[in-house]
């Protein structure tokens, strides 16, 4: 049995999915006018450690998210400039072009986080036909008023709107400063906004309200709908997306067809720099490239995701990252000794399914990894258990589980020429050996056993 916290209910649920053993997921997807950064790949790698937490309970997982293609505004509050079109001036690039090289980006680095890719990408420009029907539905319901900028959603209209965040609307007007422009409730979200008459857009469609493009949160109403039926098991996202973008999701598609639009809503929470928000003129936003030029493996990253609960925030430093690291190296490096994978460790394995069904509780799961490397179960016990793990893990460790390192002979015979100067204490030449050993990419440590040979990291 999966426990779940369901934003929706503030609680941790049983997760009971409305098929048997069928799971439908949609996670809000990357907007492709720029890089993701590490903080939006927390989110991803949450989102990927859930899906495979399923499967790893026996669920077939049909995971849903989105490319978000078309330009939308700088802020919540359905105002400021437009993304894509900043990023067609920035890069002299037409908005396929952008969108072209930004997915690419992205799938790669969600190749390198070893991040499953979804089932199904759909891109909100291949759909501005089903969010022109859905927004058709919502005027024939009433829920819709015109201004001189757009189609709006008349929140007032739809009793339990903000059960998401709990925040009743005149809350949402005392707290935040909306530009309220011709909107009639400061919670009023645009569907809808026209072209602007005295500049051409590069990115405008046809509609019965005039040309335009679409508001943000319609395109993963319109979605997820109609790759998973509602309601679909589980949305996704991260924190920020609960009062604004999650909220009007689930507006819209309850006043248009009457059902919740997902079952359960889970949240990760974000992603610090140095204990703050990651900022352009703090110049923290970094990517995985840029951790990469740092000489951080993709997978380090990864682990050090698993490493927070999802549910509290997750701070990086350059500290925390290098420990996350040098963990992942010394995982790699014991395992690489041990014999073939055959049985497993029962107990471990029991321990480490319960910590995943509380509510993905990953730095548990991680701490019975390490009890069981530490314990003195058979290897090759160990090995099979840990295979297991990887599943859900991602790290990628099959590739480490009993494939001892391959040592050159030239590097042999310096190990053992630094054994023979050690037992003669002449450490000078010991150390000198050492280097030598190093410069050819190993290490040696003096062990009890005698020295063992590692990479060098
Ligand atoms: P966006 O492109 O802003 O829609 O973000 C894509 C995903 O990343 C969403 O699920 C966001 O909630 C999430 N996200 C954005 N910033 C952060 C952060 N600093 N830490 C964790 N997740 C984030
Ligand atoms: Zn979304």
């Amino acid at each position: 049995m999966i426990k779940l916290y369901n934003t929706l209910s503030r609680e941790k649920e049983e997760f009971k999915p409305t098929k048997d053993k069928e799971v439908g997921i949609y996670a809000c997807g990357p907007t492709v006018y720029f890089f993701a950064h590490i903080g939006n790949f927390r989110t991803y790698v949450f989102e990927d450690v859930l899906r495979r937490v399923l499967e790893f309970n026996g669920y077939a997982v049909k995971f849903v998210m989105n490319i978000t293609d078309v330009g939308h505004l700088t802020d919540d509050a359905d105002a400021g400039e437009d993304k894509m079109l900043l990023a067609m001036r920035r890069e002299g690039k037409s908005a396929q072009e952008i969108a072209e090289f930004y997915t690419q980006a992205f799938m790669a680095d969600v190749k390198k986080l070893n991040i499953k890719p979804a089932d199904e990408y759909p891109r909100a420009t291949d759909h501005i036909q089903e969010q022109i029907e859905l927004i058709k539905k919502l005027e024939e319901k009433g829920f819709t008023y015109q201004t001189t900028d757009g189609v709006y959603f008349d929140t007032s209209k739809l009793p339990d709107y903000g059960r998401l965040s709990g925040q009743k609307s005149e809350e949402k007007e005392a707290g935040a400063r909306v530009a309220m422009g011709e909107k009639k409730n400061p919670t009023d979200f645009a569907l809808w906004k026209f072209s602007s008459e005295s500049e051409q857009r590069l990115m405008e469609w046809e509609s019965p309200w005039g040309k335009g493009f679409p508001g943000w949160h319609i395109e993963c109403s319109a979605m997820s709908a109609k790759y998973l039926g509602i309601p679909f098991d589980i949305h996704l996202g991260g924190i920020d997306h609960v009062p604004v973008h999650h909220e009007n999701e689930i507006a819209q598609t309850q006043a248009a067809e009457g059902k919740l639009l997902a079952n359960y809503w889970v949240h990760s929470d974000f992603l610090t720099v140095d204990g703050g928000k990651m900022s352009k003129s703090l110049g923290n936003i970094y990517t995985i490239s840029d951790l990469a030029a740092k000489g951080i493996d993709p997978l380090a990253f990864r682990y050090f995701c698993l490493g927070a609960h999802y549910r509290t925030k997750l701070n990086f430093t350059t500290e925390s990252i290098n420990a996350a690291q040098n963990a992942l190296n010394n995982l790699r490096d014991a395992v690489r000794d041990w014999d073939s994978p055959s049985g497993g460790c029962a107990a471990y394995e029991q321990e480490f399914a319960a910590a995943l069904d509380d509510d993905l509780n990953l730095p548990e799961a991680l701490a019975v990894v390490w009890q069981m490397k530490d314990s003195a179960s058979a290897s090759s016990a160990k090995a099979a258990s840990l295979l297991k793990f990887d599943q859900v893990l991602g790290l990628e460790l099959d590739q480490y589980v009993a494939q001892p390192l391959a040592v050159p002979e030239d590097v042999k015979s310096l190990v053992k020429d630094r054994e023979r100067a050690r037992e003669e204490k002449d450490f000078e030449r010991a150390d000198q050996l050492r280097e030598q050993i190093e410069k050819k990419g190993f290490t040696v440590d003096d062990q009890a056993a005698g020295s063992k040979i590692n990479q060098k990291h």
